[in-house]
């Protein structure tokens, strides 16, 4: 910890574990800093970072000021899975919010990376620790094989439990709106807040003139190098469906893999089946999404042929993850 808050303290980067993802942290107030978190991710510099602090008392100095809604939401959901978007401060950076008067802040609730937080001087900048474009890192071993040579040092944490980046809600406007889902769904917000809008290019489908709020929405997400498709419908259609499309590839020989559910594994005819979790279960899908995305390009799958996993609690989350990396590919089954 003692070298973590070090290095972060002289304007280097450190990645860090958290209860969503693994982070790319740097000095949130360090405009170096902001620009070699950037660098190091291949990230367009438009796309703003979310500020972490450790402790609640660290919002009003990067922050110009907090409604009441943001202090309510905080009590209950603080620290975990929740971003809000306020008026930034002076001393937030532009460069770290990406030339938007505007800072997305979050509290994690993963223990270590408060301790981080606070050996660090208490703000830190973190986008999510994978290369621009690729599924986000849940282990250590992920930001290895796509930080190696870039960053001094990872925080082991173990594999992240959700699984899946926090949600960001914006607080700026007349009306709070959701910009990115996470495990603190929408009907959580509305019970704090009231009436809660959702930015259109949420699980929809998304034109490349729709103006997203949050700005790195409009930018390839989560991508494995195969074609991932998600074949929609009634479960039994869902299978057939996949199986004659698989019979297909493997015919001509490519490599071609299913996501499936636990429930539904055994019904796949395909050499390369993974099992995501239970549908009764979902925060076992969500843990696994991105490392399994991530196995498809270890075993050089070119075709990937996933099930929707529209869960009653995360699926809105899981399936704007999903929906990205598939490149708005959907297939009705
Ligand atoms: P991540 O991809 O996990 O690094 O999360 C960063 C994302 O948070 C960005 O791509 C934006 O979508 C969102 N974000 C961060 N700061 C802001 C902000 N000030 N206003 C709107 N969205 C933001
Ligand atoms: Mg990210």
């Amino acid at each position: 910890m003692e070298l973590a808050g070090q290095i972060i303290r002289d304007g280097g980067l450190v990645a860090m574990p958290t209860e969503t993802v693994y982070g790319l942290a740097g000095d949130a107030l360090n405009p170096e800093s902001s620009k070699k978190i950037y660098a190091a991710k291949g990230r367009p510099s438009d796309n703003p970072l979310i500020v972490h602090i450790a402790d609640i008392e660290a919002i009003d100095k990067i922050v110009s000021d907090v409604p009441k809604g943001a202090r309510e939401l905080a009590a209950k959901y603080w620290p975990g899975p929740l971003t809000m978007v306020f008026h930034k401060s002076d001393i937030v950076p532009l460069t770290t919010t990406g030339g938007l008067e505007t800072v997305a802040v979050r509290m994690p609730s993963n223990e270590i990376a408060r301790e981080f937080i606070r050996a660090a001087g208490g703000y830190i900048a973190a986008p999510s620790a994978n290369k621009s474009g690729r599924p986000s890192c849940t282990t250590a071993e992920h930001v290895f094989n796509d930080m190696n040579g870039e960053i001094p040092l990872i925080i082991d944490g173990g594999a992240g439990g959700i699984g899946i980046e926090s949600t960001i809600v914006d607080l700026t406007g007349d009306k709070p709106c959701l910009l990115r889902p996470g495990a603190i769904n929408l009907d959580m917000l509305k019970e704090v807040l009231g009436e809660v809008e959702v930015d259109p290019s949420i699980g929809g489908v998304e034109s490349p003139d729709a103006h997203p709020k949050a700005p790195g929405m409009k930018y390839k997400h989560y991508a494995p190098a195969g074609e991932l498709y998600i074949v929609e419908g009634d479960m039994q259609a869902v299978c057939d469906k996949i199986n004659l499309l698989v019979e297909d590839h493997e015919k001509r020989g490519e490599t071609v893999a299913v996501i499936a559910s636990n429930e539904t594994k055994s019904k796949y005819r395909c050499k390369i089946v993974r099992d995501i979790g239970s549908r009764s279960d979902e925060i076992s899908i969500s843990h696994n999404l991105f490392a399994i995305l991530r196995e498809m390009d270890d075993a050089k799958v070119s075709t990937i042929y996933t099930e929707a996993f529209d869960t009653p609690i995360l699926g809105m989350a899981i399936m704007n993850r999903l929906i990205r990396a598939a490149g708005h590919k959907i297939i009705k089954a």
